[in-house]
């Protein structure tokens, strides 16, 4: 039998803006005390980290996917709806349906989380990459390829991308992966390891691979890139219209194909500039956010009265805001479901009786949930992998050691598998 939802007065609404890692952590913490909605511009998740193993291996892409409807709906029992938002003001938000008979809905709320991530191609106009769907409707304009808002055509473009790889390996083709940090070495050695007949680039502006890692790992991933037969070129900024770079790099005639795995790009159109930072990755764009997860103009100001947070990938990493009380925050699952957690312990907390700013203290907040990784992992083809434990943001780069490396664990790896948190930490 249906299970009867019985309104309470009391419960209020809470708006949940993008179902990624963060946006399902807030779901997951938020539901049995309040009215969940739940908007999302894609009819499914994806588990990005584990998106490059999907294109080299298509039926890994199964296993990365569900969709929103039955999870979100019949299991979890908030509230789905599919479609973009497009408009955020204090005490509503407005969505463009992707189905249904009204082109746009407004969605009014007591509190909202913003948790709608970015986008990953920095050199592209909306970030634009195979690691993401294209789901906004500025970047779709620009295509005339397959709606990836839906499941089948997500698969469709997988599978082709598949099939192109296919092609090129049997040319024996030249591939270019532009940025080497942790996600850049495990599509190289993807490429390297399920597609043997490839000659694959790996360059990166940094001195090393794995940037801000700790050395010990560089050391291990470059040395298994080596003997793995990838040609790592450092210390060379990417520039696909130079022919000195393609010459420095050692490809003079180009490479068949170039992906790039460096940077991120903002994809907050819907968020008042007055809330965006100026600078960052990609240009800036990032939400503002103080210590409680609250979304604040660059002059510290609360938007909605401070009922409105933001958690994740698309929160801001720049220190511009004169409130701004975080340090720079990783763009990685674990902390982005760590700070959906302190937005929605802050939603729990009680409120000032004639405002709705939440006055919780998060001081006893662990501060390394937020800046650091639970773990980190970079997969090294299928059956090596180098594991970084409990990593924290240092002075210079990320603090931490290398526990295990695939050679002791004897596993079958697969890009980022144990590296996100399922579980919340706060009950
Ligand atoms: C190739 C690759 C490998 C990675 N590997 C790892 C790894 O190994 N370990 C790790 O920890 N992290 C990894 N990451 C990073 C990790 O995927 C992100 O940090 C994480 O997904 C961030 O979660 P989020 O909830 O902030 O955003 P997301 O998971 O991106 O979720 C955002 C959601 O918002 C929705 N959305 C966006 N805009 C709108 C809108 N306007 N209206 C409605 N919905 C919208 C999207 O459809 C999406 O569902 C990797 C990323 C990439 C690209």
């Amino acid at each position: 039998m249906e299970e009867e939802v019985v309104l309470e007065a009391s419960k209020r609404h809470v708006l949940v803006l993008g179902a990624g890692m963060a946006g399902l952590a807030a779901v997951r913490e938020l539901r049995r005390s309040f009215y969940v909605t739940v908007v999302d511009a894609k009819e499914y998740f994806e588990f990005t980290p584990g998106i490059l193993r999907a294109y080299v291996k298509p039926d890994h892409w199964e296993t990365l996917v569900f969709p929103y409807q039955e999870v979100l709906e019949s299991r979890l029992k908030v509230s789905f709806v599919w479609g973009e938002v497009v408009a955020l003001n204090y005490h509503c938000a407005k969505v463009q349906m992707v189905q249904g008979e009204e082109p746009e809905e407004e969605i009014p709320f007591h509190f909202c989380i913003i948790t709608t991530g970015c986008n990953f191609d920095q050199l592209s106009e909306y970030g634009v990459s195979p690691w993401f769907p294209v789901i906004h409707e500025c970047a779709r304009a620009q295509r005339s390829a397959m709606d990836e808002r839906y499941l089948e055509f997500r698969r469709r473009r997988i599978l082709q991308e598949h099939q192109q790889l296919i092609e090129l390996n049997n040319k024996r083709a030249h591939i270019l992966v532009v940025g080497a940090g942790y996600q850049g070495v495990q599509w190289a050695c993807e490429l390297r390891y399920f597609f043997p007949s490839l000659t694959v680039f790996l360059t990166d502006f940094m001195p090393r691979c794995l940037g801000p890692l700790p050395e010990e790992a560089a050391q291990y991933c470059e040395e298994y890139m080596r003997s793995h037969g990838i040609l790592t070129k450092y210390n060379i900024k990417y520039d696909r219209n130079s022919d000195g770079f393609w010459q420095r790099i050692g490809l003079p005639h180009g490479a068949a194909k170039t992906y790039v795995l460096s940077g991120a790009k903002h994809s907050n159109y819907f968020v008042d500039e007055a809330a965006q930072s100026q600078r960052g990755p990609g240009g800036g764009g990032w939400i503002l956010v103080n210590k409680f997860m609250q979304v604040v103009t660059s002059s510290g100001e609360r938007l909605g009265e401070g009922a409105i947070f933001a958690a994740g990938d698309c929160v801001s990493s720049s220190n511009e805001a004169p409130k701004w009380e975080l340090p720079p925050l990783p763009k990685t699952g674990f902390p982005a479901e760590q700070q959906a957690m302190l937005a929605c312990r802050n939603i729990k907390a009680p409120v000032l009786p004639t405002h709705r700013m939440c006055r919780a203290p998060v001081g006893d907040f662990p501060k390394r949930y937020l800046e650091g990784h639970d773990a980190l992992v970079a997969s090294l083809g299928r059956w090596d992998l180098c594991h970084l434990p409990g990593l924290l943001v240092g002075t210079e780069g990320f603090e931490g050691s290398v526990s295990a490396t695939g050679k002791d664990l004897h596993v079958d790896t697969f890009p980022g598998s144990p590296v996100v948190s399922i579980a919340p930490m706060f009950e």
